[in-house]
């Protein structure tokens, strides 16, 4: 079976690479609207070959794989359903609600070979230097469609796991776990950045729990933009949340109540140790 990546970044890039170097048995064809990162995937060999256009990388092909910003899919994902009826696709987009519902908003009812989908793995960095093969070992990737065996059987070969997930339990779901984390990292080094217009050097004596907490505050702000915006439902449900927990411990602070605010801190250290040795 032959596969077409569209947008050669970390994920196009890293899916292209674990592909060749597992020894896929079709060819990988790869396009990206910026030409430079054509030229790299290429140098990089994370496809076998890329084309000029998205129409000639789809030519031929049986999968496409749909690795852009996320307000960039549903175009592409009409695209190829209106001009290449037999491809079957898939997208790695972090939310899956907005992306189908901009898909039937252009097409209706109209029935299209299409699986939502979304790898759980990924690195604070992008583009195609980023890309990693073993990027997608042993981690998780939904789908929110079980239709087609070819789009689960190609991320198994890349070492993943298939769940399924509706795209609204998705999008709540990865709206607390992964999109508020990252919010929140933006936030910090926002609010530092606050205090030290007032008081210089402050980034000066930043360690190691700075970097680690902030680590995904370095990731790309389109991409993050558009997963703010488009998942903008479970985000806000999800500050509620982190507001309540933060006037717990500031309230616990103000009050000098230790007894109280050990105990949240044990049961937050507890929750997360158990929730990182499930990820192993
Ligand atoms: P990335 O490294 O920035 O790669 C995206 C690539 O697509 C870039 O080369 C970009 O070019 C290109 N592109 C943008 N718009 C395009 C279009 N309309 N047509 C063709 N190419 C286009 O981003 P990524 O991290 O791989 O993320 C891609 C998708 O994966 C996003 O939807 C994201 O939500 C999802 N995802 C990301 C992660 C993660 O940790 N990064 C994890 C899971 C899922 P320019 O850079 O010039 O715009």
């Amino acid at each position: 079976m032959d596969i077409t990546i569209i947008g050669l970044g970390l994920i196009g890039g890293s899916l292209g690479l674990a592909l060749k170097s597992r020894g896929w048995e079709g060819k990988i064809k790869g396009f990206d609207e910026n030409p430079s990162h054509m030229d790299e995937a290429l140098s990089l060999e994370l496809v076998d070959e890329i084309c000029q256009s998205l129409d000639d990388a789809l030519e031929g092909s049986d999968i496409a794989v749909v690795a852009v910003p996320v307000k960039a899919i549903p175009d592409i994902v009409v695209h190829i359903a209106d001009n290449f009826k037999n491809i079957i696709i898939t997208d790695v987009g972090s939310v899956k609600k907005y992306i189908l519902d901009e898909i039937s908003k252009k097409i209706g009812n109209r029935y299209i070979k299409f699986i939502p989908g979304h790898p759980i793995a990924g690195t604070e960095k992008s583009g195609p230097s980023a890309a990693l093969s073993d990027l997608f070992v042993d981690r998780r990737v939904v789908l929110c469609d079980n239709r087609f065996e070819e789009i689960r059987r190609m991320w198994e070969f890349v070492g993943a796991k298939v769940e399924y997930l509706d795209p609204e339990t998705h999008d709540k779901i990865f709206g607390a776990v992964s999109h508020l984390p990252h919010l929140v990292a933006y936030a910090l080094v926002d609010a530092i950045s606050m205090m030290e217009e007032e008081e210089d050097a402050f980034f000066r004596f930043v360690a190691s729990g700075f970097r680690d907490f902030t680590r995904i505050a370095s990731s790309d702000p389109v991409m993050w933009r558009d997963i703010f915006l488009t998942n903008k439902k479970s985000i806000l449900q999800s500050l509620i949340f982190f507001r309540n927990a933060i006037d717990k411990l500031e309230a616990q602070i103000i009050m000098e109540d230790e007894e109280n605010l050990e105990k949240q801190l044990a049961k937050a250290k507890e929750t997360r140790d158990r929730a990182i040795s499930r990820m192993k």
